[in-house]
């Protein structure tokens, strides 16, 4: 239970402080406190405004934190609605009725959202396209919901009624007494089920879950390679955003005994984006307030016509994209943290990180080697006739490739070569035209990347790939084997971190780090996933001299301690240090193999490589 409490605040949200969560209560307080003084008609009203609040705190999730745009949410709300009608029209008799026909209209909407998601996010649907698609399965629920006019459209009780919806929808009901509008029953649930879910939604987002999430959102492909399976993921937290918005369809259902198919419009399925934009994506509390202000202010001018009410949204939407992107909430929340953190960082000093000269790897090193397993014999890995291509440039031709347990390798060759794209073969993040590839003797061709991560494989990408805003502690959190309590990464890593000098910068975010820093965390964060095969794509690229010779004597120490490395490198001093079997790569396949001298000596390879 402390546990959970403590996760309440968190990096993932804003208004940690006792002063913040001091007016977060007294304006609860308010809510719970108003029927004592309000009247029953603004009571009404304001249960219409908090009722959306699910529904919003759905997109944030999706949106805010794992950086799916979505304009489905109202057909999930619609949905939802639809389902608890029909169930709650025919078995408004039974006792709790009502209640199997809320939980029908969730299980529906989870049916269907689960669906949807997995053709979208297991088929790899480009990020920019799911907000089309999410928008015509809005407009598609609309339409279909339209012609359902007539009789031959009546399930048991239930009269769908087309453009005209369905009307008399029973409200939830206890015994005698019935949530509907103007009701405090239904005023507390609401304001009630939305204060639980806030609550929850802030110890998820603060959880390990919710640092894997909005690592989805930071890079994609770096979360799947660091052993993540980002596809179910993102149809979970899909999932749990339409549940959301069904619970919303449900208490607007219940609130107004009436739904019609213009809630699943073009007008409606923008609302909620409005809403979470203007206050800010990123955090539950800017949208509970921005949906609950923007209500109200709808409302209002609803007195002058609806139309006024959409006309300030568009603007208000147009004023808060241009000035304050993270919305107005956020900005706002932000401006007090920055000053803060600055005030922290300043009392730090700048303190100049010495790379660790001082420690002996080896040492360090030698103390988890003795912890790490025999390393075996035989091919960790094998390439047998790679073939891939984009459009007609062929990246990789028949290649076949072989290495053995334990060997430290260098792969060289021209820009182009195809050295990267054989890495991504590896990892899986691009799946050959034809070949197989084998790991530790068994096939992992068609693998996704995150069993591969898990079973030994990792990547260090060539252009850095860290999660740029988060501080460098929180990025070694998110490799999957992190996740694992029992391996705490920063007792397993922590060597390397010393060896790198990240240990002094365990708070600072990565985007103000150095070049080299960067890159040496890429490897921590590669080191992270426990790999028995390292793959290193240009791992010192940005970096001094003494830099690169450092990173060198670190690679060798991790083949010392039973790691397989491959490292695609152009700098031939790392190379010369490393001392390593080098294979030499040109237009997708292996041109030579050998010792460096014999491939220095090679003249052929002088000619394509080293520009003679
Ligand atoms: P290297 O890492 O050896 O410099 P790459 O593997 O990055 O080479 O690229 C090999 C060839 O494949 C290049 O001609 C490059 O343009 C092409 N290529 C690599 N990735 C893609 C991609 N995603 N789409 C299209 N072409 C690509
Ligand atoms: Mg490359």
């Amino acid at each position: 239970m402390k546990k959970y409490f403590n996760l309440l605040n968190g990096p993932n949200t804003i208004g940690n402080s006792t002063p913040s969560w001091v007016i977060f209560s007294v304006i609860l307080a308010l809510f719970l406190l108003y029927p004592l003084f309000g009247s029953r008609f603004m009571a009404s009203n304001i249960s219409l405004f908090v009722l959306y609040v699910p529904i919003a705190f759905g997109l944030s999730l999706l949106w805010g934190y794992c950086g799916v745009l979505s304009f489905g949410q109202m057909a999930f709300f619609g949905i939802s609605g639809y389902v608890y009608g029909i169930i709650a029209a025919n078995f408004q008799a039974f006792p709790g009725g009502t209640w199997i026909a809320l939980v029908a209209g969730i299980v529906a909407t989870v049916l269907m959202a689960g669906f949807f998601a997995y053709f979208v996010f297991y088929g790899q649907v480009s990020s920019w396209i799911i907000p089309v698609l999410t928008l015509v399965l809005t407009l598609v629920m609309e339409t279909f919901m339209g012609q359902t006019a007539g009789y031959q459209w009546k399930v048991g009780n239930a009269l769908l009624g087309g453009y005209n919806g369905m009307t008399n929808i029973p409200s939830i009901k206890v015994g005698p007494v019935a949530f509907m509008s103007g009701t405090y029953a239904l005023y507390y649930l609401i304001i009630g089920s939305c204060g639980l879910i806030y609550l929850a939604l802030r110890v998820l987002i603060n959880s390990k879950w919710g640092s894997i999430i909005v690592a989805i959102r930071e890079d994609l492909e770096r979360t799947r390679t660091v052993g993540h399976n980002v596809n179910l993921i993102q149809v979970l937290v899909f999932v749990l955003a339409a549940s959301l918005a069904g619970l919303s369809g449900v208490f607007y259902v219940s609130w107004g005994n009436y739904i019609d198919p213009s809630t699943m419009g073009l007008i409606s399925a923008t609302m909620p984006v409005v809403w979470v934009c203007v206050g800010g994506r990123e955090s539950f509390l800017a949208v509970l307030m921005s949906t609950i202000v923007l209500g109200y202010v709808a409302d209002l001018l609803s007195v002058y016509g609806g139309q006024y009410a959409f006309l300030v949204s568009g603007a208000l939407l147009l004023v808060v994209m241009l000035f304050y992107p993270q919305g107005i909430f956020v900005s706002i929340a932000r401006r007090f943290e920055t000053t803060r953190r600055q005030k922290d960082a300043d009392a730090r000093g700048a303190e100049r990180i010495e790379i660790g000269k001082t420690i002996s790897m080896k040492r360090a090193a030698a103390k988890v080697l003795s912890e790490a397993t025999p390393t075996g014999h035989g091919l960790i890995l094998q390439g047998k006739r790679l073939s891939k291509s984009f459009g007609g440039i062929e990246a990789i031709r028949d290649l076949s490739f072989e290495m053995e347990r334990g060997e430290l390798r260098c792969l060289i060759g021209p820009n182009g070569a195809g050295k990267s794209t054989f890495f991504n073969l590896l990892t899986g993040l691009y799946s050959p035209d034809s070949g197989e590839i084998y790991f530790k003797n068994e096939p992992i061709t068609t693998l996704p990347s995150f069993q591969r991560i898990r079973r030994g494989i990792s990547l260090k990408f060539q252009t850095t790939r860290t999660y740029q805003n988060l501080t460098v502690a929180e990025n070694l959190q998110i490799p999957y084997q992190s996740m694992d309590e029992r391996s705490e990464t920063r007792d397993r890593l922590g060597w390397a971190f010393e060896a790198f000098g990240l240990n002094q910068l365990m708070d600072h975010p990565v985007k103000g780090l150095s070049h080299g820093h960067q890159q040496w965390l890429e490897i921590c964060l590669a080191l992270a996933t426990d790999p028995e095969l390292l793959l290193l794509d240009e791992p010192t690229t940005g970096m001094t001299p003494e830099e690169t010779s450092h990173t060198a004597e670190f690679v060798k120490v991790l083949n010392e301690i039973g790691i397989s490395v491959l490292v695609v490198e152009h700098d031939m001093a790392f190379v010369r240090q490393i001392t390593s079997k080098v294979t030499v790569l040109h237009h997708g396949c292996i041109f030579a193999e050998g010792s460096l001298p014999e491939i220095e000596s090679n003249k052929e390879v002088r000619r394509i490589y080293l520009g003679e």
